[in-house]
């Protein structure tokens, strides 16, 4: 076996919640660790799912190219549809851009801290990881990160809004960084939150690929769209750039239930304004009351809130026991939460109350 893999840390994918549900013996677990979508999905996704499994033909490959779901979605956004590659989850999509721009001695330059699965693939690829700290209030450290490019650096992971901080870049911050990143090194920009933003239009770099070559830009169907269990996700490149991506895509990755949901789900955009909605004005519930009992947070625009509280696991323990799982582990005293439902939010200011005493 390859030592690299031998000597790797695991990514920890999240319990089945009835399972620890049980083994906690609680009647009711509220998962907020995982940034999943608290309102389900559209309900076309169901009706769409049900008539495909009674008219299709299951002993049938799928449609490599996702043909309907990529004019779809290439004509939302006044794409080439060659500008895009799907992906099962952008989880996939973090693996393909890793095995195509990295090779062994490689540096990929991430801002910390962030999504985890950007420097485990990195490492898989045996590319050294450059790490530049956020500023204090979560944000970007842009010139840190023009300073720290070397020769060996061909990827910068740019996650806005940034999971786990919540916070948010602007596309002309994003432009003006770009701008000034040598051409040979790819820019990579993870807007798995974009659809939450509310402070501002326009909130998407995509149109940023046509006027780059060195950028990517990163869509999923599993948080705003509720859709996490069908795996879907896809990323935006110059034509160019996509042309050799697809060249490591295993051909029928993105199966036919998948797309036929993506699409139904895509095409409900009320669904999705609705949850984005209802999203904002949660979190700004959430964090008036962390203002209000002087709990230090960063300034979200995602549907998730990081604080830093004393002994942060102590007081996730005191929450995972009453009902609701939220993620630790992430910063030392820091916790990341999902905005849940109205109800399940209000019950969680009532047990951190009481928790506080
Ligand atoms: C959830 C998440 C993803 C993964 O999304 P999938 O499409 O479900 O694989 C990607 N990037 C970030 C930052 C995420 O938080």
């Amino acid at each position: 076996m390859k030592k690299i893999i031998q000597d790797l840390s695991p990514y920890i994918p999240e319990k089945p919640l009835n399972d620890l549900r049980d083994e906690l013996g609680l009647d009711k677990l509220v998962r907020l660790s995982a940034n999943e979508n608290p309102y389900g999905t559209s309900n076309t996704v169901r009706d769409a799912v049900i008539n495909w499994a009674k008219h299709s033909h299951s002993n049938r490959y799928p449609d490599s190219s996702a043909n309907q779901l990529r004019q779809l979605v290439s004509k939302n956004f006044d794409l080439d549809p060659e500008q895009i590659i799907f992906g099962v989850g952008l989880d996939e999509v973090i693996v393909m851009l890793s095995r195509v721009f990295l090779s062994p001695g490689d540096a990929e330059m991430i801002s910390t801290p962030t999504f985890s699965e950007y420097a485990l693939h990195a490492e898989i690829e045996q590319a050294n990881i450059q790490k530049v700290a956020t500023k204090e209030d979560g944000r970007i450290d842009f010139s840190g990160m023009l300073q720290t490019i070397t020769p060996e650096t061909k990827l910068i992971w740019i996650c806005n809004p940034n999971n786990p901080t919540g916070t948010y870049e602007t596309v002309e911050e994003i432009d003006n960084f770009v701008s000034q990143v040598p051409g040979n090194v790819m820019v990579l920009i993870d807007e798995a939150y974009i659809d939450f933003v509310t402070c501002q239009e326009p909130i998407s770099a995509m149109q940023l690929t046509k006027k780059y070559q060195n950028i990517v830009v990163m869509r999923t169907f599993s948080k705003a769209y509720g859709l996490a269990n069908y795996r879907v996700g896809y990323a935006v490149f110059a034509k160019s750039i996509a042309e050799n991506v697809q060249k490591v895509r295993l051909p029928y990755n993105v199966n036919s239930i998948a797309q036929v949901a993506a699409i139904a789900a895509f095409k409900d955009q009320e669904f999705v304004t609705k949850v984005v909605e209802k999203n904002a004005l949660e979190r700004q519930k959430m964090q008036n009351f962390f203002d209000d009992k002087k709990i230090h947070y960063l300034n979200s625009q995602a549907n998730f809130i990081f604080f830093e509280y004393p002994n942060a696991n102590k007081l996730a323990d005191y929450l995972l026991h009453n009902g609701y799982l939220i993620r630790t582990g992430l910063k030392d005293d820091w916790l990341r939460m999902t905005v849940g439902t109205k109800e399940d939010n209000a019950d969680i200011r009532k047990l951190i109350e009481n928790y506080i005493g």
